[in-house]
């Protein structure tokens, strides 16, 4: 029997993942990347964001020094310094993708792919087109930042996501438009590195969708840190005035700034994909529509990552790639195979404090009817958060009042992305909160609080 042969359009979580596993089942794998091995989004969204935060967090460590019986020790912000770091970090990234490909024979055409129909694609590269045949075809061309028509971007001071690093210069006064996951981690990252931020928040409250709670923790937190928030205001222009800039609000609020910075979401990459050559099903925003094996109308093409329109999370976009490649392959026949459960992907914010989330939440219960038992934590009664000077936040566990399973859980405070995965896999394993609070943790550590909320 010959080997199934695969093609991937796109290089990031999804299709390098995808690639990758079904090199490693047996497939004949060709991939196809116009820019970035790894992913755009990945390595151009993802990763920079968070260097940028570790970098800010290095900062305010500093500043915690003296609370610490340390002198406090004068720090401050190299720009080219932290522009050389996060390109290396990319290039590193980049670098042990394209090796694990390869390790595993995929081969890799650097270029733009497009579908000839149910079973060709082609490979625009510089060196003229490549037509390649396959028995399955994986689209995962990812997404781009949203622009409305009424943001002219200028990629100097009106920025997308994707224009603000490796940041030119640290600007002055940065008006962030957008208070969701992305646009608040940018206000914390902005004004760790010492910038003056306002954040335009269309509600009431910064992360609408997250425990009131944990917001209400961060929103304190901005306002410590001099951040100003304008509530209940949503921008609908914005005019560059010289070296400013201003915004406008629908209600005739005006802010001025140096630079302004769009955080209001991404559209998918489906245009020029060459969909209209085929019986794939897109929805109105341009998402393609697939089952809950990932496969498109189409039975030969499917589709993954945030080109998906399922969860935008580079954790999900891998998980995605491989439960794919295991279709393809046929491995979903004749053994335990398991299909993704969005419901139960971990997610962080990593601003500061961190919050992390997994599963059900409180508010979403008490929104349902649904009977829980919620326990809560505080860090300030954790003897590792104390010696650590940060004992801001609270590990939050629900549980199912009658039976005791974990059902989700939050958590707010230093190191909630690292101790959620904790409570992730209490939920995907069905695990009781007996199982968590009888676990021999190690003592001092934050893990503990897990513990105790498990009681
Ligand atoms: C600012 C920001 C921060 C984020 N932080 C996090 C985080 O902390 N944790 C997290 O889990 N998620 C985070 N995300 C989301 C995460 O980056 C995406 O969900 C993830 O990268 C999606 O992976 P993907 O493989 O679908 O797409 P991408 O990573 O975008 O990869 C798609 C690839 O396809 C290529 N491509 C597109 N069209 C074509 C074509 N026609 N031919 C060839 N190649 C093509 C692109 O060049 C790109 O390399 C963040 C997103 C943003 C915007």
């Amino acid at each position: 029997m010959t080997n199934k042969r695969v093609v991937v359009i796109g290089g990031g979580p999804a299709g390098h993942d995808a690639a990758t596993y079904a090199a490693r089942f047996g497939a004949d794998v060709t991939l196809i990347e116009r820019e970035i091995v790894g992913g755009a989004a990945h390595l151009r969204d993802c990763v920079p964001s968070k260097s940028m935060i570790a970098t800010g967090g290095a900062l305010s460590f500093a500043q915690r020094l003296d609370g610490m019986g340390l002198a406090k020790v004068e720090t401050g912000i190299d720009a080219d310094q932290l522009r050389e770091r996060i390109q290396g970090i990319e290039r590193r990234l980049e670098q042990a993708v394209t090796q694990l490909l390869t390790s595993q024979g995929v081969t890799i055409h650097r270029g733009t792919g497009r579908l000839l129909n149910h079973n060709e694609v082609c490979a625009d590269t510089d060196n003229g087109p490549i037509e390649l045949t396959a028995d399955a075809i994986v689209l995962a061309t990812g997404s781009k930042p949203r622009i409305p028509q009424w943001a002219p971007i200028d990629n100097d001071r009106v920025l997308t996501t994707r224009d603000a690093y490796p940041p030119k210069e640290i600007p002055e006064h940065l008006v962030v438009v957008g208070s969701g996951v992305t646009g608040v981690e940018f206000v914390h990252m902005f004004a760790s590195l010492g910038c003056q931020v306002t954040l335009i928040v269309s509600r009431q409250q910064v992360l609408p969708q997250k425990d009131p709670e944990a917001a209400a923790l961060l929103e304190q937190n901005f306002l410590d840190r001099g951040v100003q928030l304008l509530k209940g205001a949503r921008a609908t222009e914005i005019v560059r005035k010289g070296d400013t800039v201003e915004v406008t609000c629908s209600d005739g609020r005006t802010v001025e700034g140096s630079h302004v910075l769009l955080a209001i979401g991404s559209d998918p990459n489906s245009q020029e994909l060459g969909l209209e050559t085929t019986d794939v099903t897109v929805d109105s925003a341009g998402y393609i529509q697939v089952d809950h094996n990932l496969r498109s109308s189409v039975p030969t093409i499917y589709a993954a990552g945030d080109l998906s329109g399922k969860l935008p999370l580079s954790s999900v976009a891998s998980m995605q790639g491989r439960k794919i490649a295991e279709h393809i392959m046929g491995l979903h026949e004749g053994r335990e195979h398991r299909h993704l459960d969005y419901d139960k992907a971990a997610s962080a914010i990593f601003t500061e404090p961190e919050i992390a989330d997994v599963g059900l939440a409180e508010a979403e219960a008490f929104a349902t009817g649904r009977k829980i038992r919620v326990t809560k934590v505080p860090f300030s009664s954790n003897a590792k958060a104390l010696i650590n000077n940060d004992p801001l936040g609270f590990v939050k566990i629900v549980s199912d009042p009658n039976t005791g399973h974990v059902l989700g859980g939050s958590i707010v405070g230093q190191n909630a992305a690292e101790l959620i995965s904790v409570v992730a896999l209490a939920v995907s394993a069905n695990l009781k909160v007996q199982d968590i609070h009888e676990s021999l943790f190690v003592y001092p550590t934050l893990s503990e609080a897990l513990s105790e909320a498990a009681e």
